[in-house]
């Protein structure tokens, strides 16, 4: 479902992603996990392309680009296109402050997809079923805790039908007791099948519900193999000191 070959990415003199391969598989549940700076949300961000690699290629679903000399940029149709197969959640939830959680949830199938509001409401509301918050279509998004605004995020992304999900560390800015909930609808679209790709600090989760994990560190991935044994026996002493901090 994902393919990235030799990925570079450099802010000014910083190179951040130095020579990034990898490949997600359709229905694949990868954990991207190291420490901060190493290049993960830059990553992540590649694979939708809000940030522009300098160089290499990546592939979602049958789309593909290249990056590098001689490629031109990717026009913004089909630059739309590419993006409209993932969908992104991210640590501050992003939800529309001004609109109420279905109206959030709908707000892209009328603008983007120019889907008729009853048909997007009735979209939405299923979506919000999902998460377990359909109960909530009404409120203001700022009654919300922090874990059911992070659902509806989910919910939002989920109602563009997506073919892969994106999480950059979409429990970090969660108090720790509403941590599980937003675990727990993850764990059950990683069950259901969806591909994806997941930045976490949380590595009983990496090690419970990712398929693989992979390791960066300064732009690199140092490591990546089935998360359960990466993460108990890591190969690699830089991995064993990454996650000797968590235990
Ligand atoms: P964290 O765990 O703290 O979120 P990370 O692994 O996600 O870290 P990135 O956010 O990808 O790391 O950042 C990698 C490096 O790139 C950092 O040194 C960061 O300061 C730098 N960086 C990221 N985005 C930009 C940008 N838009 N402009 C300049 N530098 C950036
Ligand atoms: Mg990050």
């Amino acid at each position: 479902m994902i393919e990235v070959t030799q990925l570079r990415k450099s802010f000014g003199k910083l190179d951040v992603l130095k020579d990034i391969n990898l490949s997600v598989e359709h229905g694949g549940v990868v954990a991207l996990i190291g420490p901060s700076g190493s290049g993960k949300s830059t990553l992540l961000r590649c694979l939708n392309l809000l940030v522009q690699p300098d160089d290499g290629s990546i592939r979602v679903g049958e789309k593909s680009f290249r990056f590098g000399q001689g490629t031109t940029a990717p026009g913004s149709r089909s630059l739309a296109a590419f993006r409209a197969q993932t969908g992104m959640v991210f640590q501050n939830f992003n939800l529309f402050p001004h609109m109420n959680v279905i109206e959030n949830v709908m707000e892209a199938l009328v603008q983007v997809r120019r889907m008729p509001k009853a048909k997007a409401r009735d979209l939405a509301m299923a979506q919000l079923q999902r998460v377990g918050l359909d109960d909530r279509a009404q409120q203001g998004t700022e009654t919300l805790s922090g874990g059911q605004k992070q659902r509806v995020a989910i919910a939002r992304a989920l109602a563009m039908e997506p073919r892969v999900m994106l999480f950059d560390e979409a429990t970090s800015a969660l108090d720790p007791e509403l941590v599980g909930e937003v675990l727990q609808i993850m764990q059950k679209l990683a069950s259901g099948g969806m591909t994806m790709v997941i930045v976490t600090h949380e590595i009983a989760f990496a090690r419970d519900v990712a398929d693989r994990v992979i390791f960066m560190r300064d732009g690199y991935v140092v490591e990546e193999g089935p998360a359960r044994e990466t993460i108990d026996n890591p190969a690699m002493e830089a991995t064993r000191s990454f996650l000797s901090h968590f235990h």
